[in-house]
């Protein structure tokens, strides 16, 4: 069983090698190369700027390459809970945001001419247990009723024909959820930032920041200084120091996925026959999809003690007992992949994003930044260049209580979800 992402082993993207390895020729520096920041490199270059991009590993090592390449539509909280928070018009609208989202990793691959195996199925919610069909009952209705993209409810006997398994009790079909391979999505924006003249330095760790006397950004790495006016730090769920202020606002937690040997085509058809991105109800949620070679990615938060997130194997033998009993047809079914990486949560489940000591920023997609990362990217090139729309920048964005470095909390509240997990009904 390999420990790397099915993704990077299948699709790592290609990234040719700057000339030098310091400089102050670029109009902005982005650091971290994950979606939020190839993204953001992409439409920076397409605008015309000069940007280097200074990576710490590879381009995707972080989360990026790491999820389970589900484009989910809505926010990480329900519209009913955003509308409450929000009132209806400011939460429809940013519920939209996600379904943008979702269409510009579509734009990207044609723009780019990158096959990324972009597949729009629709996705679905699954109530694990009874007492959630009725929340989803509702917020269909909610959907419908309010943003014009209708979304269908499903009671048991329709889940159980999306579905080669009994668990569920009822559920949700949003039509505008996909799936994509986000390696390739990261090699799309690699190419198209490239062939614009960006420069992407990897095994570039940025060690420190300071400002320059003409109001610019001097970066500090083992490889050497790197000047710019405009600084965007998309270090996402590994930012630690110089960016502890970012650092100190999320949650950084485990999650994992498994992928299977590919199916028969038989298999694959009786597990998920619509092919749709699936997550369901619990607090500590399990979400899978097939890939585009038939097989079937399975992921969960199994474990928040565990020491090294990007491989462990305890995590993949949970995942795989989980996956066996949801579906005993895969039992025999070899597990060829299993590895792990950090979700950026946030304590309001929203994303942030705005300027902190005169850099660009966005992080805090709870789960859902496949698609919200590439967009958020998108977003901070407008902003870098002089555009105000960013429709998070308003949002209280203070400190986890308590945070000071180490996310002593994350396993204190592996325990609390997995209790209210046992107890739900
Ligand atoms: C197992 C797993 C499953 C997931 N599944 C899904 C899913 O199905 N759907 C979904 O929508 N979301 C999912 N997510 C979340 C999603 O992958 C992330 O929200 C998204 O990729 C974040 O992108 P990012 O570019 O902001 O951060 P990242 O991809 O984490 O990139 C940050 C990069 O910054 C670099 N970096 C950090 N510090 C420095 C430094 N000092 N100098 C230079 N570089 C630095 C890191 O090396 C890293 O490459 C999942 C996440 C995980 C871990």
């Amino acid at each position: 069983m390999k420990d790397t992402a099915y993704w990077l082993d299948t699709a790592a993207p290609t990234v040719p090698i700057p000339p030098a390895d310091s400089g102050n020729d670029a109009d902005v520096i982005v650091v971290g190369a994950g979606l939020t920041g190839m993204s953001c490199a992409y439409h920076l270059a397409k605008r015309g700027a000069r940007v280097r991009v200074l990576e710490s590993h590879t381009v995707g090592w972080g989360a990026s390459g790491r999820n389970g390449g589900m484009a989910t539509t809505g926010l990480s909280v329900s519209l009913s809970r955003a509308v409450s928070r929000y009132g209806v018009e400011r939460a429809v609208s940013m519920r939209q945001r996600y379904n943008d989202a979702i269409d510009l990793i579509e734009q990207i691959s044609t723009d780019e001419a990158v096959d990324t195996e972009f597949r729009r199925a629709g996705l679905m919610n699954l109530a694990a247990r009874e007492g959630h069909v009725a929340h989803y009952e509702r917020e269909a209705a909610l959907i419908t009723e309010l943003t014009g993209h209708p979304a269908q409810f499903l009671d048991r006997a329709e889940v159980r024909q999306e579905i080669g398994t009994d668990t569920y009790f009822g559920g949700m079909i949003d039509p505008a959820g996909a799936s994509v391979h986000p390696t390739k999505l990261l090699g799309a924006m690699v190419q198209g930032a490239v062939s614009r003249g960006a420069l992407i330095h990897e095994h570039t760790p940025v060690t420190g920041v300071s400002r320059t006397q003409r109001g610019g950004h001097r970066v500090h790495t083992a490889r050497g200084d790197f000047e710019a006016p405009q600084l965007v730090v998309a270090t996402g769920a590994y930012s630690k120091r110089p960016f502890g202020w970012l650092q100190r606002r999320f949650a950084p937690v485990g999650s994992f996925v498994i992928v299977t040997e590919p199916l028969s085509p038989e298999l694959a058809q009786s597990i998920l026959p619509n092919r749709r991105v699936c997550s369901d109800s619990k607090e500590l949620l399990n979400y899978f999809r097939l890939t585009e070679d038939n097989r079937l990615a399975f992921g969960g938060r199994a474990r928040f003690l565990s020491r090294d997130v990007a491989s462990d194997p305890k995590s993949g033998e949970i995942l795989q007992r989980e996956m066996v009993e949801l579906f005993p047809q895969l039992r025999g079914v070899a597990v060829e992949y299993a590895w792990g990486g950090l979700v950026d949560i946030s304590l309001d489940r929203m994303v942030h994003s705005g300027t902190h000591d005169g850099y660009w920023f966005a992080q805090g997609y709870t789960g859902h930044g496949v698609q919200m990362a590439t967009y958020m990217g998108k977003i901070l090139a407008g902003n870098v260049s002089g555009e105000a729309d960013n429709p998070w920048s308003d949002l209280s964005n203070p400190p986890i209580p308590g945070h000071v470095g180490w996310p002593w909390f994350v396993p204190v509240a592996g325990i609390y979800y997995a209790a209210l997990d046992r107890f739900s009904r």
